[in-house]
This record gives C-alpha cells, sequence and structure tokens, in this order.
C-alpha cells in the first residue's frame, strides 16, 4: 500500500488507473480507524479494482468551538489497518494541501442541512459536501461508500452526487457496533468508564421506540417524548442534542408516522457527542 499525501499525486495516481480501465472505489474517513471503518473498506474492496482510503481530519467540517484540536489519531495504526483491508493507497494530505491560501468556494445543501446535525452544527455538512466533492474530483471514483451511522451525511452525498451528475455509485454501510449495541465511533473514545457503561442506553431508547410504533404508535410528539423520558432514566448525566423523526430520504421532519421513517437522536455524554439512528419500517 501506498501512503499519499499530495492531491496532485492521487489525483495523477488515479486518472492513470481509469485510463487503464480500472474500476476505483473511495472510503473516506477522518482516521483513528475502527470496526466499522474495516466494514466500509471490505465492502468497496469487493467493488473495485484499486481502493482509496482517505484519512483527513477535515477542519472545515468543525465549528469553532469542537473537537478538531483533540479528535483522536493513529497514523501508524490508520496505516496497518487500512493495509490490512486491501487499500491500494492511503491518503493522508495535510490541511494546507486540501485548502490552499484564498480557498473560497463551497459545496451546499441548504434543504438536507436544515435538520438534525446540521441545525445544531451549521457550517458541518458545507464542509462535509465540499471536502467529499474534492476527493471525488482527486480519486474519481466509481464508487464511494459511506456508512448509516451518519445517515444525513450519507442522505446529502446521495443528493448532492444526483444534483450535480457526479459520475459515483454511493453504497450505504449498516452500523457496526459494540457487542452493548453502542456504534462504534472514534468519539467513542472520549467516554470515560461510567460513561462507557451507559452509552449503550442510547440504541435500547431507540429499539424501544421502535417497539412502539411497530405496535402500532402513529404520534410523532409521543414517540419523541418517550425517548426523551427513557434517556433522562437511563443516561442521567446526558444532554439531549436532538431526538427526532425524518423522511429518511428527505431527512424533513414527519407530523405523523405513516411510512418509513428514521429515528435519529444525538446525545452529549461527558466530552463525546454521540449519534444513533435506526430506520423503521411501517
Ligand atoms: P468518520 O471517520 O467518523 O468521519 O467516518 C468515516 C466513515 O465511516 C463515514 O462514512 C461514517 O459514517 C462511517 N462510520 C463511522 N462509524 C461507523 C460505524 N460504527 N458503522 C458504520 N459506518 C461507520
Amino acid at each position: 500500500m501506498q501512503v499519499v499525501k499530495t492531491p496532485e499525486e492521487l489525483q495523477a495516481l488515479c486518472l492513470a488507473w481509469k485510463r487503464e480501465g480500472r474500476r476505483v472505489g473511495l472510503v473516506p474517513t477522518m482516521g483513528y480507524l475502527h470496526e466499522g471503518h474495516m466494514a466500509l473498506m471490505d465492502r468497496a474492496r469487493s467493488l473495485c479494482d484499486k481502493l482509496v482510503v482517505s484519512v483527513f481530519v477535515n477542519p472545515t467540517q468543525f465549528g469553532p468551538d469542537e473537537d478538531l484540536d483533540k479528535y483522536p489519531h493513529d497514523f501508524e495504526g490508520d496505516r496497518a489497518t487500512a493495509e490490512a483491508h486491501g487499500a491500494d493507497v492511503m491518503f493522508a494530505p495535510e490541511p494546507g494541501a486540501m485548502y490552499g491560501p484564498g480557498h473560497a468556494t463551497w459545496v451546499v445543501s441548504p434543504e438536507l442541512e436544515r435538520n438534525l446535525c446540521g441545525a445544531s452544527r451549521p457550517v458541518h455538512f458545507r464542509g462535509v459536501c465540499t471536502v467529499v466533492t474534492k476527493l471525488f474530483m482527486l480519486a474519481q471514483p466509481d464508487v464511494a461508500v459511506f456508512g448509516e451511522k451518519d445517515w444525513q451525511q450519507l442522505a446529502i452525498i446521495r443528493r448532492m452526487v444526483r444534483d450535480l451528475n457526479i459520475p459515483v455509485e454511493i453504497v450505504g454501510q449498516p452500523i457496526v457496533r459494540e457487542a452493548d449495541g453502542l456504534a462504534k465511533s472514534s468519539r467513542n473514545a472520549y467516554l470515560t468508564a461510567d460513561e462507557r457503561a451507559l452509552a449503550p442506553n442510547l440504541r435500547k431508547g431507540l429499539l424501544k421506540a421502535a417497539g412502539r410504533i411497530e405496535a402500532g404508535e402513529r404520534d410523532v410528539e409521543a414517540v419523541k417524548a418517550f425517548v426523551r423520558e427513557e434517556y433522562a432514566r437511563t443516561i442521567p448525566m446526558g444532554e439531549i442534542d436532538y431526538v427526532d423523526l425524518v423522511d429518511p430520504e428527505t431527512i424533513a421532519f414527519v407530523d405523523r408516522i405513516d411510512g418509513p421513517v428514521l429515528a435519529a437522536v444525538a446525545v452529549r455524554i461527558g466530552k463525546a457527542r454521540l449519534l444513533d439512528n435506526i430506520f423503521i419500517k411501517v
């Protein structure tokens, strides 16, 4: 596996592969790779000839008071993991190489950014859409794999690719969890032992809510209140950012549950802001 540091080098390499008729796969990550990322790499590996894994803590998707400076990293560990999961290239640029002086162009998708994480993190998806577009222009992938853990991100990228006619197939990968149900995340490293012990209740609340909906509950506010009460009881130190039910594709709030719905939550536990979601077929 080759480690590539500059955008120019990655683009030249990938354009050469494309000229040879190779099918290129891309898995964008922020590193500190765990089993969730590994599932994405394995899926992508099975769908392409040449696999590019990017490891880049993208500064533009962090707000001024967020954890950019504290975000965990492990370059050597990531290199070993990417190689073991079949990457041909690990792309690990410096921020200055991705955003030159005077960078002034952004990709935004305002409608899908309106709710959930977009509401609490105003510049987040602008940064995500811009860096993912740049990665698409550099790696020229035929296929790119993203996790359902960041469901809103996946929905926005699907829409962006459709709206901008970007010739890449977007594949969504189910959430990989710890044995106790906690969604794997690089940010789980921020949790203390006490916080870690309660974090699986995020998932449990969602499963109970799904059970209520499957049993016939159709009132959105009742489901949201139920999840909030569950979290107040089972994660008393948690600060709820949002508990919402949205259309899985448009991320618009639903008034009544009468079709497939996504229940999505973000809860701050100590230093970690944790996300989870569940797709509920009705
Ligand atoms: P990140 O490094 O956290 O920005 O994540 C990079 C990619 O991995 C994104 O597409 C995430 O949705 C995906 N991902 C992160 N954690 C998980 C997980 N537990 N299961 C599935 N995909 C994940």
